[in-house]
């Protein structure tokens, strides 16, 4: 079914619970989807390339996007600035939906100003689980994984601004409940709404009595 608006669709955890992972694995199962390339100041990882995990920039132009109101939203994060560009939520306009990976301050801000965004928080299965795995993808120092594990307590203080929580344990369940949201959250009454009143004008086509139609 097409929408009338695209998908806003938020995805957040602490650091190493797997959201890019799953974020990844639901971009090639649910096609049309569009991935928003933050800007950052943070340093590319060796496998990240600019322009496609993030637009990497430095300190001063962040903030000069900052001072232009280029931002949907920005935020502080393990001391690097991370934002959600306006351009990127244009890009979307007409597909079927957009993909956030922000924090909990991001997931707030979109939804202050978006309340029809849908937001989802990952969790990983124990403490235990996420030092593991934050460790295992030796793409950070010990003392980055140290303050990322330390920040995760906080992170997930903030479970109750989404609406979904998933527990990524099983990789494959964690991505089918994922895609579960997604489908579910398409055929809300209201992104539907355009399919049923262009049926009840078909109507008007066959005759006979219509029955006014109420919005509850
Ligand atoms: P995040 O984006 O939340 O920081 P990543 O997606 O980078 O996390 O995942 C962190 C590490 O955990 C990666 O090495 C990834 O391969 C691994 N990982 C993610 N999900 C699972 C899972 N369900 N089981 C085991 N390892 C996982
Ligand atoms: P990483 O450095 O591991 O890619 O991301 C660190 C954290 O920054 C993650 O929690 C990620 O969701 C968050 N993040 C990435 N892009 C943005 C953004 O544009 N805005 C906000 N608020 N957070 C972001």
């Amino acid at each position: 079914m097409s929408n009338d608006e695209p998908l806003l669709l938020i995805i957040s955890s602490p650091s190493g619970a797997g959201k890019t992972t799953l974020a990844n694995r639901l971009l090639e199962r649910v096609s049309g989807l569009t991935f928003s390339v933050s800007h950052t100041t943070r340093k590319p990882r060796a496998k990240e390339v600019d322009g496609r995990e993030y637009h990497f920039v430095d300190r001063e132009s962040f903030e000069e996007l900052i001072r232009t109101n280029a931002f949907l939203e920005w935020a502080t994060v393990h001391d690097n600035l991370y934002g959600t560009s306006r351009a990127e939520v244009e890009r979307a306009r007409g597909g079927r939906g957009i993909l956030f990976d922000v924090d909990h301050q991001g997931a707030r801000q979109i939804k202050s100003v978006r309340p029809d965004a849908v937001a989802v928080f990952i969790l990983p299965p124990s403490m235990a689980v996420l030092k593991q795995r934050l460790k295992g993808r030796a793409s950070d120092d010990a003392e980055t994984v140290e303050r990322r594990f330390n920040v995760a307590r906080e992170e997930i203080a903030h479970y109750g601004l989404f609406d979904y929580v998933l527990m990524n344990d099983d990789l494959e369940r964690a991505t089918q409940e994922l895609c579960s949201i997604v489908l579910a959250e398409e055929c809300r009454r209201g992104r539907a709404a355009r399919l049923a009143e262009r049926l009840l004008a078909e109507t008007h086509g066959f005759g006979g009595t219509v029955p006014p139609h109420t919005k509850e």
